[in-house]
């Protein structure tokens, strides 16, 4: 029942070749009409595909022998033959994905339905280097895979994301600050070799906004703005695309300069940016919290979060002044991009009510009526686990791309 179920029929096209070629048109509407939820029944993708229903029920028979698909009898109880339903089989592969951070980093492995199946901490630095910070990722990943039972030769996409900029071809880190040894260091083909599928790498606020946008009734297009030990903006447009920009920087917000930043000199070399005076990081650098302890990475959103729940006033302060401050980015980022949904996201939007009201405040008093009168300024709805939720969209909007579904047809691990 293992690696070898359901493995390519007939001789596997060499990897060079141009595999979405290789996709049959009817296969190719059959599914994609099952993953967008269009259709889950063979009569439903006859009537909305308009192939003949002898084509669809070859089509169907295929995805299910293949372990794509998987078809169950509905529970309805209906006079004759209770109708049978179609939807991916949630053994047809696993999507990997790692939420890579300052301080600690998240994994989580999902099926292709998209369904958490597990998820966990790994509590090492982002300072330590990709080498080591990503051999404790794939150590993580590989245990998920072994504890839930998932086939290791079966993970489809693999998906991590980086507080910094990325070349998105390329699957790198660009000069990102305060991470000693990424720059330029191929993450995505490390964890391709180590997991041995397909592998992208982005920035990890793009990611969040994903997951946040994947939401039901999120409205598009949607920013969502982090606040950690920097700050950083994803946008997702009306189209549910990512916007990166031309070299992977778009929404690099944390060095815009802050109305208060005074000579607060940055780690980018410049004076007074607002990931400086305004991160997490700030505000705990200003009330003398340690960040991190040796036991806790989160120490210091912890500490924070209970002093304002305690009123402390020079807390309270701190927090409130850093909401300025991002308010008057964030109102500058809604005059640029006029989303729909304003998120706030990161250890701080826990504080919900203290940040979101000072945010809130600064951004409808600055943006002009137009670009605010359909506005929704919110905090996270998935809070830590936005990013690895965007992870996963993204790798299953991989996975079911023309190339995507050609690599699931053969069935073959990535080798090189
Ligand atoms: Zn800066």
């Amino acid at each position: 029942m293992r690696k070898d179920e359901g493995r390519a029929v007939g001789p596997s096209p060499p990897s060079s070749a141009p595999v979405a070629a290789a996709v049959p048109v009817a296969l190719y509407r059959v599914l994609r009409l099952v993953v967008t939820g269009a259709a889950t029944s063979r009569a439903e993708i006859a009537r909305h595909s308009g192939l003949a229903r002898s084509t669809v029920g070859q089509q169907v028979d295929h995805l299910v022998e293949l372990g794509i698909l998987q078809e169950l009898e509905s529970k309805e109880s209906v006079r004759g033959r209770p109708p049978r339903i179609l939807s991916i089989s949630p053994r047809a592969g696993t999507i990997a994905v790692a939420d890579i951070d300052t301080l600690a980093s998240r994994v989580a492995i999902a099926d292709l339905t998209r369904r958490v199946i597990a998820q966990d901490i790994v509590d090492i630095r982002i300072e330590a280097g990709p080498q080591a910070v990503l051999e404790a990722i794939t150590e993580r990943l590989k245990g998920l895979l072994t504890e839930h039972d998932r086939d290791p030769w079966r993970v489809r996409q693999v998906v991590a994301g980086v507080p910094g900029p990325v070349d998105f071809e390329r699957g790198c880190a660009v000069r990102p600050g305060g991470m000693p040894g990424w720059d330029g260091y191929p993450v995505a083909d490390h964890l391709r070799k180590s997991l041995g599928a397909p592998a992208v790498l982005d920035n990890d606020v793009n990611l969040m906004a994903l997951g946040e946008a994947d939401q039901e009734q999120a409205e598009t297009p949607l920013l969502c703005v982090k606040i950690a030990s920097g700050i950083g903006a994803g946008l997702v447009t009306g189209g549910g695309e990512v916007y990166r920009g031309a070299d992977g920087a778009a929404g690099d917000i944390g060095h815009l300069r802050a109305i208060g930043g005074g000579d607060a000199l940055c780690a980018c070399g410049n004076l007074g940016c607002v990931g400086t005076v305004a991160s997490q990081r700030a505000i705990l650098r200003n009330l003398g919290i340690p960040e991190a302890t040796d036991d806790d990475p989160f120490h210091g959103a912890r500490v924070l979060a209970e002093r304002i729940t305690d009123s402390d006033p020079s807390a309270l302060h701190a927090l409130r002044r850093a909401a300025t401050e991002i308010g008057e980015v964030a109102a500058m980022s809604v005059h640029m991009y006029n989303p729909r949904t304003l998120v706030l996201a990161g250890p701080l939007s826990d504080l919900r009510d203290d940040l979101l009201s000072a945010v809130r405040a600064v951004v409808y008093q600055r943006a002009l009526p137009l670009a605010t009168r359909k506005l929704t300024i919110t905090t996270t709805r998935l809070g830590a686990d936005s990013g690895l939720h965007g992870g996963i969209a993204l790798a299953a909007r991989d996975i079911f791309s023309r190339p995507g579904i050609a690599r699931l047809l053969t069935d073959r691990p990535d080798e090189s």
